[in-house]
């Protein structure tokens, strides 16, 4: 590992929405060589990348249900619908010459391997980065809770969450002109202030496992090159 960078492991959470960018597309080509662009500077330098990547450009269980969809069955929907999303990164870093390996949370082995910590651990220690498709495999989570949940079993030390804000404010900055920025804050304070960083399932499996959050903006070209070496981007989220 590249001795100048602040993080060894990290796993990065997108939400499926990024990939879509201003388009109709649910996948947008442009952003996606763009992030996996992002992916590929930061492995290159070392780091050892984790990905999970959500599905609400293609389908969320709960939109399912108000149009009387089951709950579980919309669910499952969704975690196909970050299955989908998957293939499609591993396919454009791979065209980058980024090794890549796709494991699933539910078994579908003619698409991608199963979810198995240790055989991750090695894909990550052999420069592969590893992108963990279906969410949890479980209804009722989201795939916040599974980039917490797999950062916690990796011991990864950060989670860094894109969004397309880049960072957490005191109150919402398209609604208030005086709203402020924070660099930092703990897990304590940003439930006090009742800051939506993550679901709470989410969240509290990253304050009870000691798993910093980093959310900072996705449109800042640099901004996971700058998050790993240290320089100051986006809010950190702490104990
Ligand atoms: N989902 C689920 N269990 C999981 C992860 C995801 O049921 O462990 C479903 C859920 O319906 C969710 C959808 O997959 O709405 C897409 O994930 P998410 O909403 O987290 O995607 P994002 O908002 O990040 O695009």
């Amino acid at each position: 590992t590249n001795a100048t960078t602040k993080y060894k492991r990290i796993v990065l959470k997108l939400s499926g929405e990024v990939l879509s960018g201003k388009s109709n597309n649910p996948i947008d080509a442009g952003v996606l060589e763009r992030i996996c662009a992002q992916v590929k500077e930061i492995r290159d330098m070392g780091v050892e990348v984790c990905v999970v990547i959500g599905g609400g450009n293609i389908f969320r269980g709960l939109q399912g249900e108000k149009r009387g969809v089951d709950r579980t069955t919309g669910d499952y929907m969704g975690m196909l619908a970050t299955v989908i999303n998957s293939l499609a990164l591993m396919d454009c870093l791979e065209k980058m010459g980024v090794p890549t390996r796709v494991q699933s949370a539910i078994p579908m082995n003619q698409v991608a391997e199963p979810f198995i910590l240790r055989r991750a651990m090695r894909h990550l220690e052999k420069g592969r980065v590893v992108i963990f498709a279906a969410g949890t495999g479980n209804p009722y989570f989201s795939t916040d809770t599974t980039a917490a949940l797999r950062a916690s079993e990796m011991h990864a030390d950060i989670i860094m969450k894109a969004t397309k804000v880049d960072g957490i404010y005191d109150k919402d900055p398209k609604k208030h002109t005086d709203a402020v920025k924070y660099d930092e804050i703990t897990y304590i304070d940003a439930l006090r202030q009742r800051l939506n960083v993550m679901d709470s399932t989410a969240f509290s499996l990253c304050l009870d496992n000691n798993v910093p959050i980093l959310v900072f903006d996705l449109n800042d070209p640099h901004a996971i090159e700058k998050a790993v070496t240290g320089q100051k981007v986006g809010t950190l989220v702490h104990g």
